[in-house]
């Protein structure tokens, strides 16, 4: 079976939106079994973010440093960010430079009128205005580059509960990312919500690889320490039947799990 189980994409108590401290999920994973957590806190430079000006990486690694010394013989601890919209903060995707980080993520959360989906669902936004602002801002974000992998490439979907996308556009986007040295996330988060595929789904996945793509990193996008690598090995074994290979980062290097 699975040679190492990583969990790359956790928020923790440095992150706005999630309350558990780091050693919780270290907890977690000695309980369950992962051998391999990466802490990405959101990192949110939109002023209208909820998230903006909160993460402070220098109390991140203070943190993360001491739970190492505790946890280190048992389990292999990184440190990411969750990056939002690299596309429009370039600047201040590079003022992380400085940070011994081993992943960073990069997500669009907000687009369109800048809105987060949830604002968009209430505000009346269709399915279809959402996907078709959304997508081009994707792109943009792998044609600006700076982090490592692409988080919950379909990211919509978890809160319209449903998907839209053009074979072709997401072809260019992928043909961009593999061009670019960026690879992709699959998210379990949308299989806790209840749906019944992860993020991105097979038939996406498949278009990454014949696409170029040959790597894949695992994330539960957990803010509770007890949703730890849920549906991880389920996701996971979808994407290796498709011939794709899982890594996970150390100091930015790609390492195969
Ligand atoms: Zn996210
Ligand atoms: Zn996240």
């Amino acid at each position: 079976m699975f040679q190492i189980r990583c969990d790359l994409h956790l928020h923790t108590n440095h992150s706005n939106d999630s309350r558990e401290p780091l050693e919780n999920y270290c907890k977690q994973a000695l309980a369950i079994g992962v051998d391999c957590l990466c802490f990405t806190e959101h990192a949110d430079h939109n002023p209208k973010d909820p998230g903006y000006g909160i993460y402070d990486a220098g109390a991140f690694f203070e943190e993360f440093q001491r739970v190492k010394r505790i946890y280190a013989p048992k389990l292999k601890l990184l440190a990411g960010i969750e990056f939002s919209e690299p596309h429009l903060y370039q600047e201040g995707l590079k003022s992380y430079e400085r940070f011994p980080y081993d992943f960073i993520l990069g997500s669009v959360h907000f687009w369109g009128d800048d809105m987060f989906p949830g604002e968009m669902i209430q505000r009346g936004v269709s399915v279809e205005k959402c996907f078709e602002d959304y997508w081009p801002d994707v792109l943009k974000s792998v044609k600006s580059g700076g982090f490592d992998c692409v988080g919950h490439l379909d990211f919509p979907k978890r809160y319209y509960r449903k998907l839209i996308y053009s074979k072709e556009f997401l072809g260019e986007i992928c043909t961009e990312m593999v061009r670019n040295g960026i690879i992709l996330e699959v998210n379990t988060s949308s299989l806790r919500a209840g749906l019944d595929e992860a993020m991105p789904n097979a038939d996406m996945l498949e278009i990454y690889k014949k696409c170029g793509g040959r790597y894949f990193t695992m994330g539960s996008d957990s803010h509770m320490a007890k949703d730890l690598y849920t549906f991880v090995d389920e996701a996971k074994k979808i994407a290796l039947g498709l011939g794709l290979e899982e890594v996970y980062f150390e100091g930015r290097k790609m390492i195969k799990a």
